[in-house]
C-alpha cells in the first residue's frame, strides 16, 4: 500500500499514498495517464489553448509602484492571478485535470470544496466539457458561502451538503473520498490543491507551475534579473508551489510561504500547519497536520476561508525541512489591513488569502536593501470577501 521513502510520490519523508486498497488501481491509472499525456504534443497544445483563450493566460506581472514607494524599500511586483477566469489560480488546475478526466473517458467529476472557490472552478470546467459534476460541501460552509453555492448551481453542478463532523472542508473531503471508493470506475476525483495521495500533489503542482514559468520570463524581460524574494500564501499550497517551483534551482531567490496566523499562534485559532502542526497523515498523505496530543485533527481557523485547511502539501513540508523555503505567519488583522492598503494605493481589491502574502511583503520591504525585487503571488481577487470586508471596516450604506 505504501511506497518506499525514495519511491516516486515522496518528497523526502513526506507524501505517499495512505489510502484504502480499492483506490490504488485508480491512482495508478491516473499516474500512468498523466505520465503519458504530460509530454504528448496534442495534449499540451489543447491545454495551452484553453489556458490562453478561456482562462486569460498569461496573467500580467505588474509593478505596484505606489504600493512599493509608500511602504518601504523594495520594488514589489504582483503576479495577477486575480485576473484569471473565475478570479483565482484554481482554474489552472481545474482545466488541467478535466482534460485528464476526458482522456481517461470519465464523465462524472466529484470534488470537495470549503469556501466554494474550488467548487466553482470545477463546476466551470464541467460546464465547458459537458461533464456531470458533484461537489461535496460542509453544511456550515454552505451557510457561510451562499453566493458560491448559487454559482455552482447556476453552472449545472449538484452541491451535496455534508452534515458530519464540523460540517466543513475536512468532512467534505472525507465524503468525496467515500464517493470515489464506491464509484471509482466511472468517476474522476478532482482535488483542488497540492494535497492528497500520490500522484495528486505532483499533478496539481505541474498544472500550477505555469504561474512561476510566466513570472520568470516576465521578470527577466522587465528587470533583466531574477527576483530576490517570492512570496505566496499557503493553504494547501498550490499557488505557492506553482510560483516557487520554477525558481527552486536558483538559490539566490528566497521563497517565502505565508500561512494564516488567524488570531495569533498562541490563541490556537489559526491554520498554520507548517508553523504549529506536527507530522501526521491526513487525506492520504504524510505532511504537517494540525492535531492535538491524541492525533485528533484540530479545526483550523482563518478569516480567509481558502487558507482554512488543517494540512499542507507534502512538498512544502519537504522544502521547509531542507531549508529551501521558509514559512511565516500573518494574522487576520494584518491581512485585512493589507487589503485596504493595496486597494487604496493600486485600485486592486485582493482576496483575503492573497492579502496574507501582501502583508508579509509590506513587513519585509521595511527591512530589505533599496531596489530589492519582491514578487507577490496575488492568487485571487476579493469580490468573494466583500461581506467580510464590509463587516470588518463597518462600511455602512448611508
Ligand atoms: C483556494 C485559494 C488559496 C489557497 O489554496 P492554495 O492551494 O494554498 O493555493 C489561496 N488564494 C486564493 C485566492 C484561493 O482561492
Amino acid at each position: 500500500m505504501v511506497v518506499g521513502r525514495e519511491a516516486p510520490g515522496y518528497f523526502g519523508p513526506f507524501g505517499g499514498r495512505f489510502v484504502p486498497e480499492t483506490l490504488i488501481p485508480a491512482l495508478e491509472e491516473l499516474e500512468r495517464t498523466y505520465l503519458t499525456l504530460k509530454d504528448d504534443p496534442s495534449f499540451k497544445e489543447e491545454l495551452s489553448l484553453i489556458l490562453r483563450d478561456y482562462c486569460g493566460r498569461p496573467t500580467p506581472l505588474y509593478y505596484a509602484e505606489r504600493l512599493s514607494k509608500e511602504n518601504g524599500r523594495a520594488k514589489i511586483y504582483l503576479k495577477r492571478e486575480d485576473l484569471a477566469h473565475t478570479g483565482a489560480h484554481k482554474i489552472n488546475n481545474a482545466v488541467g485535470q478535466i482534460l485528464l478526466a476526458k482522456y481517461m473517458g470519465k464523465r462524472r467529476i466529484i470534488a470537495e470544496t470549503g469556501a466554494g472557490q474550488h467548487g466553482v472552478a470545477v463546476a466551470t470546467v464541467c460546464a465547458k466539457f459537458n461533464m456531470e459534476c458533484c461537489i461535496y460541501m460542509g453544511e456550515e460552509d454552505i451557510k457561510r458561502q451562499k453566493l458560491n453555492v448559487y454559482r455552482m448551481k447556476m453552472l449545472g453542478a449538484e452541491v451535496i451538503p455534508v452534515s458530519s463532523g464540523s460540517k466543513t472542508l475536512k468532512d467534505a473531503t472525507n465524503e468525496a473520498i467515500r464517493d470515489w471508493v464506491s464509484n471509482v470506475d466511472t468517476t474522476y476525483y478532482l482535488i483542488g490543491s497540492v494535497v492528497g495521495p500520490h500522484p495528486y500533489p505532483t499533478i496539481v503542482r505541474d498544472f500550477q507551475r505555469i504561474i512561476g514559468e510566466e513570472t520568470r520570463e516576465q521578470i527577466l524581460a522587465k528587470e533583466g534579473r531574477l527576483p530576490d524574494y517570492i512570496i505566496a500564501c499557503v493553504g494547501g499550497g498550490s499557488n505557492a508551489i506553482g510560483i516557487f517551483h520554477p525558481f527552486l534551482e536558483y538559490s539566490q531567490v528566497k521563497l517565502i510561504g505565508v500561512e494564516a496566523g488567524g488570531k495569533g499562534l498562541t490563541s490556537g485559532l489559526h491554520a498554520a500547519s507548517l508553523n504549529a502542526g506536527r507530522i501526521g497523515v491526513l487525506h492520504g498523505c504524510k505532511s504537517y497536520v494540525l492535531q492535538d496530543e491524541d492525533g485528533q485533527i484540530v479545526n483550523p481557523y482563518s478569516i480567509s476561508a481558502g487558507l482554512d485547511y488543517p494540512g499542507v502539501g507534502p512538498e512544502h513540508a519537504f522544502l521547509k525541512e531542507i531549508g529551501r523555503a521558509t514559512y511565516v505567519t500573518v494574522t487576520d488583522e494584518e491581512a485585512l489591513e493589507a487589503v485596504m492598503i493595496l486597494a487604496r494605493s493600486e485600485g486592486i481589491i485582493a482576496a483575503l488569502e492573497s492579502a496574507h502574502a501582501v502583508a508579509y511583503a509590506l513587513r519585509l520591504s521595511k527591512t530589505v536593501d533599496e531596489e530589492s525585487i519582491v514578487i507577490v503571488n496575488l492568487s485571487g481577487r476579493g469580490d468573494k470577501d466583500m461581506s467580510t470586508l464590509i463587516d470588518h471596516f463597518r462600511m455602512g450604506v448611508e
